[in-house]
């Protein structure tokens, strides 16, 4: 009994597991190609990244969000002083 109920509480934490870009750290991510328990290709919205490769982990989405952040702003203050 007990073990079942860890099992599904097990499967509820998976399936509210967000998945994050591994580019810019946004979670807006789909399928591009494939099945979703197989290898599978995500496309991003906000970046355009395309690839197998995705983040689960949020404190690591939150580093590459602040390091996307970070290479924007230089590329947009490098694009507006030329
Ligand atoms: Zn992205």
């Amino acid at each position: 009994m007990e073990d079942s109920e860890r099992k599904k509480d097990q499967e509820k934490a998976t399936g509210r597991r967000k998945k994050f870009c591994p580019q810019c750290g946004s979670t807006d991510i789909f399928f591009a190609r494939g099945l979703p328990q197989l290898w599978s290709i995500w496309e991003c919205r906000n970046c355009g990244y395309y690839g197998a490769f995705i983040v689960e982990d949020g404190v690591t989405s939150q580093k590459i969000r602040e390091e996307w952040a970070r290479k924007h702003k230089a590329n947009s203050k490098a694009k507006a002083s030329d």
